[in-house]
């Protein structure tokens, strides 16, 4: 859900984002270990007495021995793993703490968490340089991908590939793709009519979202976010809460134009993912060939049934009250904020009676103080789901759907788990989050060892 871009209707939401603050400024410190640290760069790291929780299985291993070397798991072994000793091998004593996969947020907006509204649409270098010091604040909360679902993210994940700013792996989708009066259409009735191919508007400059009034146009937009490199596309079938001209009831774009970007992303080896709360909007993304519903909390018992029959996705976000309470009571934002977040419960309910492939994300939008929350936000699933599978959606999960970009994935190996051969991002955490998934709440305190792609971020151990 995008919400409110225009100026002045943002005030409640950086007021809770300042609330909250208060509760968490513990939180919001620097990040200790935001460069890599050399001694495991494309060396060795040997984990020695951890227990694992690998990502899938609902209960920690034994203690185990893990050899890391590159960006690769290379060995898992109950028996000790000897070592050439060399000084370019890290060892790490565990101390029998848990092992786990690197968290993903599988709706995330890398570019739009610190700035207000107004900013967004403002100076390009600042809007990146506080993207990036975000991004190096995610991978410190232990997430190591995120799948951006919107936002001019490309130099920002180019930047963090390169080792120029830490910070997670980014599956980006690019612009989001919208209609004229869509959820994500940022323009104000001044900037009406719209001219097909005239001048773009300053939210189209910026990459942020791109208007398409015909499945040419759509088949346009599509492929150019796949030219910079977009490993999904994201269009909105429907109204969004905070979108000034969307109610939530209505269906925006067309079968045919949800078709065109639904080809122009298969000829590309990935898929099309849509923001849509309503059966109807749903139901016309599915018969589209949309393989992946973003939000979906005013769906019907039809739809979920659909979607298990057709095998489509769910990325769903529950979403904290804050941020709901955070629009004027008596606006028409409050009103949609409230029937959307009402529905939550109810399909979180239809995705575990009809076993939907279920993904977790936050969709945290201009609010540092909410994105501080990310692993609480995670750890709140446990109202519908234990905390082992609360887990093991934010990582083997996620890496599931995240698989789904083919050919499209910039990060071509395992994700989401502690398995021989997979990526090596790991987290080892100062106790049993399945236990208590309360640990994953404060990150500064209980995530002991960050490591992404193999290299050590955070390392508190021994100090
Ligand atoms: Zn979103």
């Amino acid at each position: 859900m995008t919400r409110k871009l225009k100026h002045g209707q943002y005030r409640p939401l950086v007021l809770v984002a300042f609330l909250l603050s208060l509760c968490h400024a513990g939180q919001a410190q620097e990040a200790p270990g935001a460069r890599p640290s050399t001694s495991s760069g494309g060396a060795v790291t040997l984990f020695q007495n951890v227990r694992i929780f690998d990502g899938k299985s609902t209960t920690l291993s034994g203690p185990r021995n893990i050899l890391v070397r590159g960006n690769k798991i290379e060995r898992i072994s109950t028996d000790p793993i000897p070592t050439e000793g060399s000084a370019t091998t890290m060892l790490i004593d565990g101390g029998g703490r848990t092992l786990m996969p690197g968290l993903i947020d599988a709706h995330w907006h890398a570019m739009l968490i610190r700035v207000t509204p107004a900013e967004s649409f403002g100076d390009v270098g600042y809007n990146n340089l506080v993207a990036g010091a975000e991004a190096t604040d995610t991978l410190m909360r232990g997430f190591t991908t995120v799948r951006d679902l919107g936002g001019p993210t490309f130099g920002l994940k180019r930047a963090i590939d390169e080792h120029t700013v830490a910070g997670p792996r980014i599956f980006p989708s690019g612009a989001v793709i919208t209609v004229t009066s869509g959820h994500g259409d940022f323009r104000q009735l001044t900037d009406l009519p719209r001219t097909i191919g005239g001048m773009p508007s300053r939210m189209e400059q910026l990459g942020g979202a791109m208007v398409a009034d015909s499945p040419d146009e759509v088949r346009v937009r599509t492929r150019e976010q796949l030219m910079q490199g977009a490993s999904q596309i994201k269009l909105t079938a429907g109204g969004g809460v905070s979108s000034p001209f969307s109610p939530v009831d209505v269906t925006t774009f067309t079968e045919a134009e949800l078709r065109a970007a639904v080809e122009a992303a298969e000829n590309w080896g990935t898929y099309v993912a849509t923001h849509a709360f309503t059966p109807a909007a749903i139901q016309r993304s599915i018969a589209a060939g949309v393989k992946v519903i973003e939000h979906g909390m005013l769906m019907d018992e039809a739809t979920a049934k659909l979607m298990a029959e057709k095998g489509i996705w769910l990325s769903m976000q529950p979403i904290p009250e804050a941020l709901v309470l955070g629009f004027p009571v008596g606006s028409v934002q409050r009103a949609k904020a409230e029937e959307v977040w009402s529905g939550i419960g109810t399909t979180y309910e239809l995705a575990k009676k009809y076993k939907l492939k279920t993904a977790w994300g936050t969709d945290v939008l201009f609010s540092r103080a909410l994105a501080q929350q990310q692993g609480a936000i995670l750890a709140s699933l446990t109202r519908w789901y234990t905390p082992a599978e609360a887990l093991i959606m934010a990582t083997s999960t996620n890496a599931e759907l995240l698989a789904l970009s083919g050919k499209r994935n910039p990060y071509p190996g395992k994700l989401g788990v502690v398995e021989e051969g997979a990526l090596a991002d790991l987290l080892l955490v100062d106790g049993d989050p399945i236990a208590n998934i309360k640990l994953i709440e404060d990150p500064a305190k209980n995530f002991v060892l960050i490591m992404k792609d193999g290299k050590i971020y955070k390392n508190t151990l021994g100090r």
